[in-house]
């Protein structure tokens, strides 16, 4: 498969990642993936900008525009030529040695752009039936609005619910619930939509943008505030929402029904204006 390794686009068994590589040794970088439905990338540029944020809080000076990093990505999908998939990208600090902790010099130390693409279909079985998901400790650190490579702390949670037989962890800090491993998470109580509020402890999602404007557009009232364990146990619906999960009712958490433990009409209603916002998308 072909990838894209900075400017150049190459068979991956010719891509060379450095020893000395920072991401490899620091998992200092940053990441983006973005849903291609149809061949088009969804909400590229909201992903571009997240990407240049991320730049910005880990001290980064990205060495291109967004409009080349966009014609480049778009060069890729190209050659690959894969209908509905996602692109994955990565930015890390560069080549630095000799390993020092220190932020190498970015007038000498250039970071090293990956690119690739894989196929994905749409997760319409989970969709319908929803996952089962287990409550984790939310021990990773205060950056979590940022698109780290370091992912450590989700994988551990994942990995952790997994062990108990869940197939998504629901992460909880000091009692409130954050996110799920890899996705933002919502209820639905009365009507009503909550998700937590952005902020350095949850990834501002894209589908989440997404889906505040869908609400908007279907009068569901949105509220982002924090909400803890007991008030989820006791919702009458809960799901999670990520570019490639897209929105997967959560039907069941450590063994505990949410709701009667069916995806919800709020979830399918969403989820429903979801896939048109996508085929209006891939139409226009
Ligand atoms: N939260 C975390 C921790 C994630 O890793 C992701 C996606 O990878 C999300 C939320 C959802 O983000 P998006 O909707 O931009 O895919």
């Amino acid at each position: 498969m072909k990838v894209l390794w900075n400017e150049q686009i190459i068979d991956e068994s010719k891509v060379k990642i450095d020893l000395e590589d920072r991401g490899y040794q620091f998992g200092d970088g940053i990441y983006e993936v973005i849903r291609i439905y149809d061949g088009c990338m969804y909400m590229e540029k909201e992903h571009l900008d997240r990407f240049w944020e991320s730049a910005q809080k880990i001290r980064m000076t990205l060495p291109f525009t967004q409009v080349e990093l966009s014609q480049r990505l778009h060069r890729l999908a190209n050659e690959v030529g894969i209908e509905n998939g996602r692109i994955y990208f990565q930015v890390t600090r560069g080549v630095a040695k000799p390993r020092l902790h220190d932020f190498p010099d970015s007038a000498v130390v250039q970071p090293v752009l990956l690119a690739d693409i894989q196929p994905v279909s749409r997760p319409s079985v989970k969709q319908n039936l929803g996952i089962r998901a287990g409550f984790v400790e939310d021990r990773r650190w205060l950056h979590c609005d940022i698109k780290s490579i370091s992912l450590l702390g989700n994988l551990l949670a994942l990995d952790e619910a997994k062990q108990k037989g869940f197939e998504e962890a629901v992460l909880l800090r000091e009692g409130f619930v954050t996110e799920a491993s890899a996705s933002n998470l919502w209820m639905v109580k009365d009507g009503i939509l909550y998700t937590h509020p952005d902020g350095q402890l949850i990834l501002p999602g894209i589908t989440k943008m997404k889906i505040r404007e869908l609400t908007k557009a279907l009068g569901i009232e949105v509220k982002e505030v924090a909400f803890t364990k007991k008030e989820l146990l006791a919702a009458d619906e809960c799901f999670k929402t990520s570019s490639v999960a897209e929105i997967v009712p959560i039907i069941e958490i450590d063994k505990q029904k949410i709701g009667d433990g069916m995806p919800g009409k709020v979830t399918k209603r969403i989820l429903k204006a979801y896939i048109e916002a996508i085929n209006l998308f891939v139409q226009a």
